[in-house]
């Protein structure tokens, strides 16, 4: 009767894998930047026209905003910022700049925490809060979405989709790992770059002066090679 006593043995084990497979599954669906469980996510769009979406993350923070708005009203160029709701009440100026000079706003939530594992109500609170906070930066025009560190599971698309919110991803980011320099992050959007790519860059805080300094080159020099800069409302319209 060895068997008997055997049996919870391989039962448990067994059990243990799955629930490992499955943790393994549910972070990949967690982590991926073309695939969600609800709802409509875009991180490119097709298309053989030669645009592309610069969207920038995080803040508004002193350290980079007004440099970025710099660069951008230099080269002509209007942007998709995916703004953090409690930077933004931080710092009602820069999201005001932001607005007024006509790029496009985006919600990155409010406090840029990981939204695996989190409640419906938090889901909610987040994007709400920040919702309300750009709107007071004066802009107008619709609001995407994209999640801290690209991370969502259930709540946060379930919410989206309900609300008929899009998840917005990207198919180019030069500076989400490591500390690469400017050259090399110019070097990885020129390499990665095609037409519809929507691009990542995080300019904001102080420590992301690497990127600050790429931001000009990547406009000149894809736009020597025929690219136009759109926002992210632009590109999802012209598919
Ligand atoms: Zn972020």
């Amino acid at each position: 009767m060895k068997w008997l006593r055997r049996k919870p043995t391989i039962i448990t084990a067994t059990g243990l894998v799955v629930v490992l497979v499955a943790a393994v599954v549910l972070w990949n669906v967690s982590s991926s930047r073309t695939f969600q469980f609800f709802g409509e996510l875009v991180h490119r769009v097709d298309t053989t026209e030669k645009v592309v979406a610069l969207t920038f993350d995080d803040g508004p923070d002193p350290a980079g905003a007004q440099q970025v708005l710099d660069t951008l009203d230099e080269e002509q160029v209007k942007a998709t910022f995916f703004l953090v709701g409690r930077d933004l009440e931080k710092h009602p100026d820069l999201g005001r700049k932001i607005a007024q000079a006509g790029h496009e706003i985006g919600n990155h939530t409010y406090n840029h925490q990981r939204m695996v594992g989190v409640l419906p109500s938090t889901v909610a609170k987040e994007i709400e809060d920040t919702d309300a906070q750009i709107r007071r930066t004066g802009y107008r025009g619709d609001i995407h979405f994209r999640p801290p560190n690209g991370k969502k599971l259930f709540a946060l698309p379930h919410y989206l989709s309900e609300h008929h919110r899009k998840t917005i991803m990207w198919d180019v980011e030069p500076d989400s790992a490591g500390t690469p320099t400017a050259q090399q992050i110019e070097q990885d959007v020129l390499d990665r770059t095609k037409p519809g790519s929507i691009i990542l860059l995080h300019p904001m805080y102080q420590s992301r002066d690497q990127t600050r300094q790429a931001l000009k080159p990547i406009i000149t020099k894809l736009g020597e090679r025929g690219f136009r800069f759109v926002t992210v409302s632009a590109l999802l319209a012209g598919r």
